[in-house]
């Protein structure tokens, strides 16, 4: 959450500030800010409530000249989002001015502290303390912007990635991290920072990725040097950016969550790529083979995760436990950090996070690793904390994700963990090998199928009007579909704001029942598998009720067609990959009810991706 980028170099700094804004609006879109040494030697801010866009305006006819700037697009922890409360913020003297990303947990005593000797506070932001607090260890230990910069982290409890900038030291942008992220470009005599690599990628794939405790010096016509808060110097890695200018544009679709839903099987078959052999009778998940002996000998595997990933990791419970039959808890991972949790040695601990920078699964991971368990990571962006800090993982390959609400991620990380599944069942010898290259074989296929899927759209699109009456929603599935409901509720709440629940079938009978009536449609993912009967006797409850009812089935099936208000067909498959191909219709009709409600469906209120925050 909250977007950070920088640039130092021999161009103009704006227009690539504003560019790079443009790319991390998705992190946070409540307000936007810029701070530049102009070419009068001046530290201007200009920063404003509202979108990217809005800062432009605002910004239009004010100095933009200077070649060093640092900027921001906030996701508010402290402070209501304002003009006030908006990055960058300056010290006292309007000397400093410094982005955020993070907490400062401890700012009401930083700030008490600060009150006391005469500093005055113009936002509520925990930000604006620390850059108080930099200026002030800057003039009582006459110490240069650096130094000060890494004294006054040594104060600091919370997370935080940083960029400040300093009138009198216009060739310099100091930097740093703690739990959130911070990405170095290295260009020809220029260098950026970004919350992620988006913002650079169109000037340089060489970067580095800083790490936790981390302070850069980014001077003109110098080589970046990285040192701890203790200074001591830390050597660096550059990294070769393997990401693609195209896949962070729209590609002529109007929003990117339409884009990520449609890319979904190319994005499977990346995903796919490498694991699973021509004829279909071996899958190799190079993590899992490398540290076999950690998953045959596991008791138990743990799943933390939040949102999506979290409704990924339940669908994976239920394939580890059918395939390998090693039992699975699926925890959040805000709640296994703090409740002191039972985790042995031999546990393995799998955490799975689209942006690999989720601070409840990276302190999820950091508590089970402390506690000796083997921990693998299930991300999607490459070099982000969670693959740097776990003992092994799998990138889940679906490429940048923009839309806030996750799509294209999901129906990866279902598929890395239907692939892992299948790897611990063929080495502990728990699935009948026809069984097994069956399974592999329509794995395999379930790109096409996808594809498949997605020419319901249009009709998703029609039927899909008729719902925008509607304040609340019931979304039902049984095994496999259980999380699948629970996701589609919870997409249909992120974008259309309209409420939405996700039950377990059977579960209606002791509650959701009694809210069943005209006004409060019915999803019902009930595919030709599992329960089938179970699930056309809910329907009829339903109906009963006069609830109308969306049924996802499976194609041909008459029986609950005939009984549905609207019917979405999905191909034939396996059941434990039912939740890959009707997780389609739910994320297309989400979509069209907030276009109809003319919701802002890429960058949906008080949400952000990527969350860097508890
Ligand atoms: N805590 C800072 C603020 O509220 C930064 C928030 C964030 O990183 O999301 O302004």
């Amino acid at each position: 959450m909250c977007g950070i980028v920088g640039y130092i170099g021999n161009k103009q700094a704006y227009p690539i500030l504003i560019k790079g804004l443009q790319r991390l609006e998705y992190r946070g879109y409540d307000s936007a800010g810029v701070a530049l040494i102009t070419d009068q030697n001046e530290l201007v801010v200009y920063k404003t409530r509202g979108k990217v866009s809005d800062l432009e305006h605002f910004s239009t006819s004010k100095d933009t000249s200077g070649t060093v700037g640092i900027a921001h697009t906030r996701w508010a922890t402290h402070g209501e989002p304002n003009d006030v409360n908006a990055h960058p913020h300056y010290s006292q003297s309007e000397s400093i001015a410094m982005i955020h990303n993070g907490i400062i947990e401890n700012y009401a005593v930083l700030k008490a502290d600060l009150m006391a000797r005469g500093f005055t506070f113009k936002s509520n932001t925990d930000t604006e303390v620390l850059v108080q607090l930099i200026e002030f260890v800057r003039q009582t230990n006459e110490v240069d912007l650096f130094h000060a910069v890494q004294l006054a982290l040594t104060q600091v409890i919370g997370a935080y990635a940083i960029a400040v900038v300093e009138k009198n030291n216009p060739d310099t942008i100091v930097a740093a991290r703690k739990s959130s992220p911070l990405v170095v470009g290295i260009g020809d005599d220029e260098f950026f920072l970004g919350s992620d690599a988006s913002p650079i990628i169109e000037f340089t794939d060489r970067v580095i990725y800083l790490e936790d405790d981390e302070v850069v010096r980014l001077q003109r016509g110098k080589e970046p040097r990285i040192f701890n808060l203790n200074n001591v110097e830390k050597s660096h890695e550059i990294i070769k950016l393997e990401m693609s200018l195209s896949q962070l544009e729209k590609g002529g679709y109007p929003h990117f969550m339409l884009k990520e839903i449609f890319e979904q099987p190319n994005t499977i078959r990346e995903c796919m790529r490498g694991r699973i052999n021509v004829d279909h009778t071996s899958v190799a998940m190079s993590g899992i083979i490398d540290n076999k002996e950690k998953f045959l000998n596991a008791e138990r595997i743990i799943i933390a995760a939040c949102g999506t990933s979290w409704h990924a990791g339940l669908i994976g419970e239920y394939l580890i436990e059918e395939f390998a039959r090693i039992p699975v808890e699926v925890e959040y991972a805000s709640e296994f950090r703090y409740r002191n949790p039972i985790v042995h040695k031999g546990d393995v601990v799998i955490v799975i996070s689209q942006s690999g920078e989720t601070a409840d699964t990276l302190a999820a991971a950091e508590l089970a690793k402390s506690k000796g368990a083997f921990v693998y990571g299930i991300c999607n962006v490459v070099g982000s904390s969670i693959p740097r800090m776990t003992h092994s993982g799998s990138y889940t390959h679906a490429g940048p994700e923009i839309g806030v609400a996750s799509t294209k991620a999901f129906t990866a990380q279902v598929t890395v963990l239907s692939l892992i599944a299948l790897t611990i069942a063929k080495e502990k010898g728990t699935m009948p090998k026809e069984v097994f290259e069956r399974y592999v074989a329509e794995l395999a296929s379930i790109p096409d199928k996808m594809e498949e899927t997605l020419q319901v759209s249009p009709y998703i699109e029609k039927f899909s009007r008729i719902f925008t009456y509607a304040k609340n929603f019931l979304y039902l599935g049984r095994g496999y579909n259980y999380p699948v409901a629970l996701e589609g509720a919870l997409k249909l709440k992120e974008i259309s704001y309209i409420h939405a629940e996700g039950y377990p079938a059977a579960e209606m009978k002791h509650g959701p029942i009694a809210l069943i009536d005209q006004e409060m449609p019915t999803v019902v993912i009930a595919p030709n598998k599992g329960h089938y009967e179970k699930v056309v006797s809910n329907i009829q409850e339903i109906k009963a009720r006069k609830g109308r009812v969306v049924a996802i089935i499976t194609k041909g099936d008459t029986v609950i067609r005939d009984m549905a208000d609207f019917y979405i067909e999905i191909p034939e498959t396996e059941e434990g990959f039912v939740p890959l191909l009707a997780a389609l219709p739910l994320q297309l009709m989400a979509y069209y009810i907030a276009i109809v409600k003319g919701c802002d469906v890429d960058q949906p209120r008080n949400l952000a991706k990527s969350v860097t925050v508890e």
